[in-house]
């Protein structure tokens, strides 16, 4: 068990989303790492090992940006390694996953026939192409219903889009994800605990529900797609 954390708000996010995966870390990780949005462009860093590390590459990399992902992982598909660290991203959008995609081997082949090029040997990166996919003709709710739709497995999800740089999106099968009310700032994670330091207003998504954050406002979508409420 492993963690997730997301950040849309109107400051930079680095910090915060390293504020959320040090409470995390109780779960147990072998990786870690982070994306955000700048200028139209997905940016990441991730290292092995502690969140220590990846502090260090951020001190001599920084990071910009309003809105991010972060993750620390724990290794089910591929070895422990940078390549295999979440965000995963096509480009188009960075991913960060909770569980197991049983599927992924199929889901992959077919993707490989598409000439979707696979650079880590993890079961998440198919999420990220599938979406790549999807985004083509579909708007971001059809897109990542569709995604969802084909996968078997269990997963908590934050996403990132390159093109639409205002939204975080969240999405839950089988492993928990907490929704963060801020001033004018708005957060997902795996727990409330995560979020602690940033908000004690919290929602839970449940299976099959999917969330789209701005920072002035959150909407909730069930697995039929039709927008929903949710008590804080
Ligand atoms: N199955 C994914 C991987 O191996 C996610 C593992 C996790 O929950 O951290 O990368």
């Amino acid at each position: 068990m492993c963690g997730i954390i997301g950040v849309i708000g109107h400051n930079k996010v680095s910090s915060l989303l390293i504020e959320g995966l040090k409470r995390l870390e109780y779960r147990g990780y072998d990786s870690a790492g982070i994306a955000t949005l700048l200028n139209g462009k997905i940016d990441r860093r991730r290292s092995l090992g502690k969140i220590e590390n990846l502090k260090k590459l951020l001190k001599k990399s920084p990071i910009k940006g309003n809105v991010g992902i972060g993750h620390t992982r724990w290794a089910t598909h591929g070895i422990p390694s940078r390549i295999n660290a979440h965000p995963h991203s096509s480009g188009d959008v960075a991913v960060v996953h909770n569980g197991i995609i049983e599927n992924s081997n199929s889901i992959k082949n077919e993707l490989i026939k598409k000439n979707y090029l696979f650079k880590s040997q993890t079961d998440t990166e198919v999420i990220t192409q599938l979406l790549t996919n999807y985004l083509k003709n579909y708007d971001i709710l059809d897109s990542v219903h569709k995604t969802l739709e084909r996968l078997e497995g269990s997963f908590a999800l934050g996403i990132i889009f390159k093109n639409f740089k205002d939204i975080v999106v969240g999405a839950r099968r089988g492993s928990p994800l907490a929704v963060g009310y801020g001033h004018e700032e708005n957060y997902i994670g795996s727990d409330s605990y995560a979020l602690k330091s940033m908000t004690n207003k919290i929602s839970y998504l449940e299976d099959g529900e999917i969330c789209i954050l701005t920072k002035d406002k959150v909407e909730f979508y069930n697995s039929e797609k039709n927008k929903i409420n949710k008590e804080i």
